[in-house]
């Protein structure tokens, strides 16, 4: 790497919707970047120059860590991580099938450790680094139908902010952003067709979402910032949104 190119930028999820639209922006700032998704098709059609793609599930820490390996001996050490790989499986408590809140906790809790793991040591040896997990404003306060998708965002929001008191001995930053409603593939792997049809009332009722750039530019706008500045937290939703 020449000491005047951009560092290596890791992005889960980047094969739909924020991941996508932050790949998209870090690229257009000149990063090289690491995609990751299981999706391969997906991360390769973005047509990205200096872009590894690997087709990876984030709970399988090995997976993680070899594509995360690959990436930095071609474009030098990840400089920040972005931990965006999410499910969201709505549900009532009382009838949902056991197997998608695990789903739910292996991705969006698990998933989000393995991707931290597996660069927090190179970044504590480096003194620099920026690791952005994405919960979302279901991390601060509950929804209908929300019970086990809430208790992983907020598990995210707990797991940064402990993270970041111990990495902040050693110059490494982290970042929780917490979007609210934003339009992407999100909502279609719920299997209740009456929650999804209620979920799309109440977003028509608000007048609509947030389109994933703004997710995008407040990731940018938070590991822009000199290593020195952590924003601790970002939370945005549509002005209407409650
Ligand atoms: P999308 O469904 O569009 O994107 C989710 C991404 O996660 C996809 O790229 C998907 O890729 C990836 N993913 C899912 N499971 C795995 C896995 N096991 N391994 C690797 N990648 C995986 O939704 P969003 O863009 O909305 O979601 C991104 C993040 O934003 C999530 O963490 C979500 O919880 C959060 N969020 C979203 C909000 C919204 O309203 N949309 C609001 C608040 C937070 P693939 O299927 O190819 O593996």
């Amino acid at each position: 790497m020449k000491s005047n190119d951009k560092p290596l930028i890791v992005i889960t999820g980047a094969s739909s919707g924020i991941g996508a639209a932050t790949a998209q922006l870090f690229s257009e700032k000149k990063h090289p970047l690491l995609l990751i998704a299981r999706r391969i098709e997906k991360l390769e059609n973005l047509q990205l120059p200096n872009t590894l793609c690997k087709q990876v599930d984030v709970t399988s820490y090995d997976q993680l860590q070899e594509a995360i390996i690959e990436a930095e001996t071609l474009f030098g050490p990840a400089d920040a991580i972005i931990n965006n790989a999410g499910v969201m499986l709505l549900g009532d408590i009382a009838t949902q099938d056991p197997l998608e809140w695990k789903k739910m906790f292996d991705v969006n809790i698990l998933g989000v450790l393995h991707g931290m793991q597996a660069v927090l040591p190179g970044m504590k040896e480096r003194q620099r680094g920026t690791i952005i997990n994405i919960s979302s404003i279901a991390g601060r306060k509950t929804f209908p139908n929300h019970a086990a998708y809430c208790g992983t965002k907020f598990g995210v929001h707990a797991i940064t902010e402990n993270a970041r008191e111990e990495a902040a001995l050693h110059n490494v930053r982290m970042v929780t952003i917490a979007p609210g409603a934003v339009e992407t593939e999100l909502l279609s792997h719920t299997t209740s067709q009456e929650i999804k049809d209620g979920y799309d009332s109440w977003k028509k009722e608000m007048g609509g979402v947030l389109s994933p750039i703004y997710i995008a530019s407040s990731i940018w706008y938070a590991y822009n910032q000199p290593q020195g500045v952590n924003i601790r937290e970002i939370v945005l939703a549509a002005t209407k949104q409650q």
